[in-house]
């Protein structure tokens, strides 16, 4: 497939999206599409100033489904470069609700798994170092790994010794040929990421001790279905996992559940699969196995039905902001997360309909969102300019940001939050 541009020119060098040839999971036929979000840029590469007089790539954003093994994933691929280049932003800013998230885990495999000075605890895609470190100051032997140069060096030079490299079953072998042998994996956030699922499965098989624990964590495919989260699908995020398409995919390298949680209120709707080499049977496992079927997640419909969701969905804010225009209103945004861009894109809401984004990582401050070009600037104009209206791009934090918000829900301001249908709400303090 050849490139498509923005634009009469171009000033990129070529760039292809080749279309998946097979399943990543079970290599079975091509994943069959229920939902494409058109052409996109790639949502986390923020313009500067400068780059506003080129011409960006933009690639198909599309998504489909394994007949055979019910996996979600994306139908075209990138090259990994195209993804994870230089500009790849690195944001070290957890929400709270995350961190609070985190450190309760911590203590839960801190007494589920007796941990002690003799153990070691792995996490993949440790960034820098901020979960590992609560092991640390317990004691507990860690080891990270993570591949950007940026948060490994923050990781180290806090206490917490980091591999610089990519998670696979290369990686693992080599750590075992090393002595070492993981009586905790961590995995969260990082397996949609994983170009070779395969492979990346394989290590985790082969780097667990033989009565360790796996906990993978992952925002699970029912709740984006359920809550119409469809902005959360961008092209870093390879494959959109339930319980289901996750059993079949560790079985295959030896890995059975051994346990399935959720927690409906972390990044809309996160699911923790705990996971060891000895199958087990687990009445958790098989009620959440039963409930995904009964929700239809292995069946190509009901992944169709959700499709049309989102065509109305955008058809509904869309019409809301045309309307906000036609009455005078002013519109700014806040959060310039990928989904941000996804949701803006697939859309195509530019700045006629939504004037700016806002957002306290002053990393992003003085950029614009990709393909919609909205300037990113500093929550603090708020304050100042304050617009009619605030569209929640960061919907998964909306209580933080209403909460923080107050002055300006109190100056007559209102919140816009877009899924799972778009509402216009006061904020909690004017409830
Ligand atoms: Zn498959």
């Amino acid at each position: 497939m050849s490139t498509e541009y923005v634009g009469q020119s171009h000033t990129h060098a070529e760039v292809t999206a080749a279309p998946v040839g097979s399943c990543r999971s079970c290599g079975g036929p091509q994943p069959r599409p229920f939902l494409s979000l058109g052409r996109t840029p790639i949502a986390n590469r923020l313009l500067r100033p400068d780059d506003l007089a080129e011409h960006e790539p933009v690639f198909p954003l599309e998504v489909g489904f394994c007949e055979s093994c019910t996996l979600v994933q994306l139908t075209h691929a990138l090259p990994a470069e195209e993804i994870f280049d230089a500009d790849y932003p690195y944001f070290s800013s957890f929400s709270d609700m995350l961190c609070r998230h985190a450190e309760k885990h911590v203590t839960e495999l801190m007494i589920s798994r007796d941990l002690g000075p003799d153990s070691l605890v792995v996490e993949i895609a440790s960034n820098d170092g901020y979960l590992l470190r609560a092991f640390v100051e317990r004691g507990i032997p860690v080891l990270g790994i993570e591949p950007s140069p940026g948060p490994a060096a923050a990781a180290r030079a806090a206490g917490v010794p980091t591999r610089e490299d990519f998670f696979n079953a290369d990686l693992a072998r080599s750590l075992v040929a090393e002595g070492l042998r993981a009586d905790v994996i961590i995995a969260n956030n990082v397996m949609a990421h994983v170009p070779d699922l395969n492979s990346f499965v394989e290590g985790m098989s082969i780097l667990v001790a033989d009565d360790g624990i796996i906990t993978v964590e992952n925002p699970g495919v029912g709740a984006l279905l359920e809550h119409t989260e469809f902005d959360t699908v961008y092209h870093e995020h390879f494959c959109y996992f339930s319980t289901i398409a996750v059993d079949a995919l560790m079985r295959r390298h030896g890995l059975h559940l051994a346990g399935v949680e959720e927690f409906p209120e972390l990044q809309g709707g996160t699911l923790r699969w705990n996971l060891q080499h000895a199958a087990v049977d687990s009445p958790q496992v098989r009620e959440r196995l039963d409930r995904e079927r009964a929700a239809g997640l292995d069946t190509f419909d009901r992944y169709a039905s959700f499709g049309d969701d989102v065509r109305e969905l955008q058809a509904e804010l869309v019409t809301l902001l045309r309307e906000l225009r036609e009455h005078g209103r002013t519109v700014a945004a806040y959060g310039a997360a990928a989904k941000g861009a996804t949701l803006l894109n697939s859309s195509g809401i530019t700045t006629d309909l939504v004037q700016y984004v806002v957002d306290r990582n002053v990393h992003k401050q003085g950029k614009y969102i990709p393909g919609a070009r909205t300037p990113i600037l500093d929550p603090a104009v708020l304050a100042q300019r304050q617009p009619d209206y605030l569209l929640l791009l960061a919907w998964n934090v909306r209580e933080e940001i209403m909460a923080q918000q107050s002055t300006f829900a109190r100056r007559g301001g209102k919140f816009i939050v877009p899924v799972p249908r778009p509402v216009v709400c006061a904020g909690p303090l004017m409830a």
